[in-house]
């Protein structure tokens, strides 16, 4: 990998550090100094300008804008509010967020520092998914080495401001990582999401007006603090500001997690960053931004950069970063039976257009498979995708589940047809 051009780092910037896990070593490397400069020289207000100016951007996978949502916190200071980070990281083809939370917990606490100070959250929660056990384990003992040294607890850092933060695990579901689900899941009841509005920011956590924000976000912030917003602009692009973490997999030559500035050309990743596909493959499609995003053929990955505008010009959305490499030697009607079956074993079953919607796809993609399928249930599929899934629902899992299935059938037709009109795949794999 050496001779590759070198990309700016924020996120992972003192990754290569041995120790960083604890906080000697992260506070030896100028951990910690970005709270303290906005706990004692900034105001909060000033902060979430700051961080506004940024223009950075949630990286769950919305990619709604950071300060703008701080900034919807009511400004009464006897309000309680509650800040709560989304360590849910369930999007299949996201790998990203435990890196943070297990190589460098301290940054994402920083950064959890700040962002309570701005909204005035004196109690701040990750909520973890249930199979993070190492990122849980990570964190506590970040946090309790922060508590030795008055970096959490009372008039912490040497500042008026009282901050207690606290992991949470949860039980494993998907729709726990959507913010309302979340909520409900932290407050003991099943992780099933409300209707919005009201927003979080104004009835959120125990009802009180609460900030959700996802861990890459957050560890994002004490860069952002401590060389301001104009610094953070100069990278990336002018709509998507910044770095971004992608996770790459597939049959590629170097999968992983790489930090790259938001715009790099998605066959930048695949090729030079990840080494290009294995031998003998070739490109048929992509994903940029884990299951729930619209697939690319190869044609448009090709042209695809890697920003929240680029992918939203080519029909599909940068979601979570998760680029998921498609080789010409997958078919696709298996793959999106396992896509299908992702999203009918996670609906939550609130709303019926999403519990038997996901289910009518994931049987009709399986009766196509296993030989029994009709020319008329091509166009159905479509049809329960387009027609009665999209924009119904409580939460946009629905959405989630119909985008790919639509942009599968759509882009790939010519696989669904064959196996209706052989009873088989035409890679013969099948
Ligand atoms: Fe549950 Fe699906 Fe409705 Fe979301 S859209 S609330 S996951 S049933």
């Amino acid at each position: 990998m050496s001779g590759l051009k070198e990309h700016p780092k924020i996120l992972f910037r003192d990754r290569h550090i041995p120790g960083i896990r604890q906080w000697n070593v992260y506070q030896k490397a100028g951990g910690y100094a970005a709270a303290e400069q906005a706990l004692k020289k900034m105001k909060p207000q000033e902060v979430i300008e700051t961080v506004k100016a940024s223009g950075l951007r949630g990286r769950g996978g919305a990619g709604f804008p950071t300060g703008m949502k701080w900034g919807f916190i009511p400004k009464d200071p006897k309000q309680i509010s509650y800040l709560l980070c989304n360590g849910d990281e369930s999007e299949p083809g996201t790998f990203k967020d435990r890196i943070l939370m297990e190589e460098m917990p301290h940054s994402l606490i920083e950064g959890m520092i700040i962002a309570s100070y701005a909204i005035g959250a004196r109690k701040a929660y990750i909520y973890l998914r249930g199979e993070y056990t190492e990122s849980q384990s990570a964190l506590n003992q970040a946090i309790a080495e922060c508590h030795q040294h008055n970096i959490l607890g009372k008039q912490i850092l040497g500042s008026t401001f009282d901050l207690e933060i606290h992991t949470f695990m949860g039980a494993g579901a998907y729709i726990c990582g959507e913010e309302m689900g979340l909520v409900s899941s932290i407050e003991g009841y099943k992780g099933h999401p409300r209707i919005k509005p009201p927003f979080p920011a104004a009835v959120g956590f125990n009802k009180k007006p609460t900030i959700i924000n996802n861990v890459e976000t957050l560890a994002a912030v004490p860069w952002i603090i401590a060389h301001g917003a104009e610094a953070y602009r100069k990278i990336g692009t002018e709509k998507s500001p910044g770095t971004k973490l992608f996770c790459l997999s597939g049959p590629v030559h170097h999968p992983g997690t790489y930090e790259l500035p938001l715009g790099i050309p998605m066959r930048e990743l695949i090729y030079t960053i990840g080494g290009g596909l294995k031998e003998g493959l070739k490109l048929k499609a992509a994903i940029p931004g884990g299951v729930s995003a619209q697939v690319l053929t190869a044609a448009e990955a090709d042209r695809v950069h890697l920003s929240y505008e680029s992918c939203a010009e080519a029909g599909t959305m940068l979601g979570s970063g998760g680029v998921i490499v498609i080789p010409d030697t997958m078919c696709m009607v298996e793959l999106m039976s396992t896509i299908t079956s992702f999203f009918k074993d996670e609906s939550c079953g609130q709303c019926t257009p999403c519990r038997e919607g996901t289910g009518w796809m994931h049987k009709i993609v399986i009766s196509i498979l296993e030989k029994r399928g009709r020319e008329a249930d091509i166009p159905l599929l479509s049809n329960i995708a387009n027609n009665l899934m999209g924009g119904r629902t409580i939460c946009a899992l629905a959405d989630a589940a119909a985008m790919p299935v639509k942009s599968f059938v759509e882009k790939f037709s010519d696989e669904f047809k064959y196996h209706v009109k052989h009873k088989r795949c035409h890679l013969n794999v099948l």
